[in-house]
């Protein structure tokens, strides 16, 4: 038997986040959207509801659900604004590598530090001028000097970046890649240019500079030549995440859509009754609901712990790319109201393009599938 059933606590769980997210996202989501910055008091609020550490397991503080659980979360807090729930998505980040790779110690110091939520915002920074699909093209070094590394590099378009207390970053070693644990305050790392964006405005992206940063050795998170496994296994746990933020944002635009053409009239008669209309909502509904069970079947395989690559992949180009294609539709649907800044569509049509860009491109992930296709496995292609 296969269940498509929530249990009676994802429920309570779903119903929290969407309350929260109907209370303290979607009203301010406009206003944080313009500010292109998020409100202070965003973090407090959502660990308050906790909201913010329910992916860290219960020894360390969180609430320790699985990762289909998370994309219930995910899925409500991205219909509020994919832009603020980026926000506090990415200070879940580190949980997976240090779970996964991590010293007893460092487990000790992080996750109860991002469980209590006060305030600490984390980041993972892969990404550099010259290497973003390809990670292998990553030129951050980091030399190792007695107890210490010395990291010299930029890294650019990081969610958080700049702002993060602790940043899962990606460095060379000689050939190989490693991945440390890097401290907002540690000598030589500064806060670099902050981007204006298109999409996910509510969200800082910001570049973090290594500047011969000195990082305790003890600070190194799984062995050196280990990042890429590090960097695969966190994107194999992420982007059924990430993908359940596009379904939250596809289905706001559908609901909005459909609410509005049983409203507005045209030619005398509510333009849902006219079948130009009425299919672009029937294909939005479709899309919802296959992007959503491609993410609760991602999310599975990782639970179960199998390889979640290309099931991740499916639904990390399948929901973004719904989730475009739905937030143009609705735009369309609400006619000039659409491209107004009065209704919230035009918004979800900008974030909705970000997700078809980070956590690996849509191309990135049809490249994933292909190669699984080919019989082999995704994992040593660029971001896969
Ligand atoms: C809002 C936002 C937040 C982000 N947050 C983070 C973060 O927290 N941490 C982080 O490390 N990065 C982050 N990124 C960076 C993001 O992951 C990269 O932008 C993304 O992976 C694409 O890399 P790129 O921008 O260098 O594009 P490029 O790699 O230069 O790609 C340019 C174009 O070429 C295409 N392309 C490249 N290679 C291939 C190929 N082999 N086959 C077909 N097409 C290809 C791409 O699909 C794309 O269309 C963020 C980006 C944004 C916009």
């Amino acid at each position: 038997m296969i269940s498509f059933e929530p249990t009676a606590e994802q429920r309570d769980l779903q119903r929290l986040a969407h309350e929260f997210a109907e209370r303290e996202l979607r009203p301010v989501a406009a206003e944080w959207d313009e500010r292109e910055a998020y409100p202070p008091d965003l973090l407090a609020k959502a660990a308050q509801a906790g909201l913010t550490a329910y992916a860290i397991p219960a020894e360390y503080g969180g609430g320790g659900v699985d990762a289909v659980t998370s994309a219930l979360i995910a899925e409500e807090l991205s219909w509020g604004c994919a832009g603020l729930a980026s926000t506090l998505q990415a200070t879940m980040f580190p949980v997976r590598p240090l779970l996964r790779f991590g010293t007893k110690a460092q487990r000790a110091r992080y996750l109860p530090l991002l469980a209590r939520g006060e305030g600490t915002l984390a980041a993972i920074a892969f990404t550099e001028p010259h290497a973003g699909s390809d990670v292998g093209a990553i030129s951050a070094e980091a030399k190792r000097d007695g107890d210490e590394y010395v990291l010299t590099g930029e890294k650019v378009y990081i969610t958080n970046g700049g702002i993060a207390d602790v940043t899962v970053v990606f460095a060379k070693t000689g050939d190989e890649l490693a991945a440390f644990l890097v401290e907002r305050g540690d000598p030589g790392v500064a806060a670099g240019r902050v981007e204006r964006k298109l999409g996910l405005r509510a969200s800082q992206t910001g570049s973090v500079l290594l500047d011969s940063a000195r990082v305790p050795a003890d600070r190194r998170l799984g062995d050196e030549g280990q990042g890429f496994e590090v960097a695969l296994d966190f994107f194999q746990a992420s982007r059924p995440q990430v993908a359940a933020g596009a379904v939250g944002v596809a289905r706001a635009a559908f609901e909005y859509a459909t609410a509005y053409a049983r409203e507005r009239e045209a030619f005398g008669r509510p333009i849902l009754s006219r079948q130009g209309v009425g299919f672009k909502l029937a294909d939005m509904a479709m899309l919802v609901e296959a992007a959503r069970l491609l993410v609760w079947r991602a999310a599975s395989a990782v639970d179960a712990g199998d390889d979640a690559g290309l099931l991740g992949s499916y639904a990390k180009a399948f929901a973004a790319d719904a989730a475009m294609r739905i937030t143009t539709d609705a735009v369309q649907v609400l006619g000039g109201a659409g491209i107004m800044r009065d209704h919230p569509v035009e918004k979800w049509m900008r974030d909705a393009k970000v997700f078809q860009v980070v956590e690996g491109t849509s191309e990135i992930q049809r490249h994933i599938v292909a190669t699984y296709l080919r019989g082999g496995h995704g994992d040593r292609q660029g971001r896969g």
